[in-house]
């Protein structure tokens, strides 16, 4: 009986997963147009995280209410746009995806429904930056400031004993990346390296205490290589490039924690 009630609760969190996934998908396609990292002629159309509608970034056409069923609409227009048959990019159903397993994953471990309401909250914005990271190097601060406030309430609200450690972590998560950009400064004059990065270890930190740190870091760094050279191989590229590529650190960061988290 108990493991049937068990179910039902991860099949709610599985489908909450794909709706919000499919908010994140707006807002990993907005926010980088808003907060002015990526240049597109957007002028026309007056537009913040909630309006207008989803619309087809190829044709503008909106889509009918209908055709706004997370995975299921992708499956059925076979990825491609109802009105002018462009190509849907895989990154839209595969977020929803993702953010469906994920808070399915987080309240199958999670003790009690604020605990998994606020894991799924926090993993949400950390999946947002994730990808922005990766497509333009650059981290959103209202969402990685967001990520700490968040942090620390999770622990004020849950671990009213921890929450010491919360803050000591934050503030060891933020010194360790700006130590490294400064000694980076120092080194070589290379800015701003890891700036973003510092505030969401900063946030990792104020979620599970200072003592995690090296272990979210040991996990990202191997992570980190590992993608990185399969990247390489993958794409062919030869290793001597591997100096001096930069890889975006908050994905890392996010699967060392997820790593950690239970
Ligand atoms: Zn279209």
């Amino acid at each position: 009986m108990e493991l049937l009630l068990i179910r039902y609760e991860l099949i709610f969190f599985f489908l909450g997963g794909l709706i919000v996934g499919s908010f994140l998908n707006t807002v990993i396609y907005r926010l980088p147009l808003i907060m002015g990292y990526e240049e597109k002629d957007i002028s026309f159309i007056k537009f913040n995280l909630a309006y207008p509608a989803s619309h087809c970034p190829n044709c503008e056409s909106k889509l009918p209410f209908y055709l706004n069923i997370p995975l299921l609409s992708f499956i059925w227009l076979k990825g491609r746009c109802s009105f002018c048959k462009d190509k849907i990019s895989t990154q839209y159903p595969l977020i929803e995806l993702v953010t469906g397993i994920l808070f399915s994953w987080i309240a199958l471990n999670s003790l009690d429904l604020l605990q998994s309401a606020i894991l799924c909250i926090f993993f949400s914005a950390l999946l947002v930056l994730s990808v922005i990271d990766s497509k333009f190097k650059l981290v959103p601060s209202p969402i990685s400031l967001s990520l700490i406030v968040i942090a620390l309430l999770y622990n004020f609200l849950l671990n009213p004993d921890l929450v010491k450690d919360a803050l000591l972590g934050a503030l060891c998560g933020y010194l360790f990346f700006f130590l490294i950009e400064k000694l980076f400064k120092y080194l070589k004059g290379i800015e701003g390296l890891g700036r973003g990065d510092a505030k969401v270890f900063a946030s990792m930190g104020a979620l599970m205490g200072w003592q995690y740190l090296p272990y979210i870091l040991l996990a990202a760094s191997l992570l980190g290589l590992i993608s990185v050279l399969i990247f390489f191989a993958v794409e062919k590229k030869p290793f001597r490039e591997l100096k001096g590529y930069s890889i975006p650190f908050v994905p890392a960061l996010s699967f060392g924690l997820l790593i950690n988290l239970f």
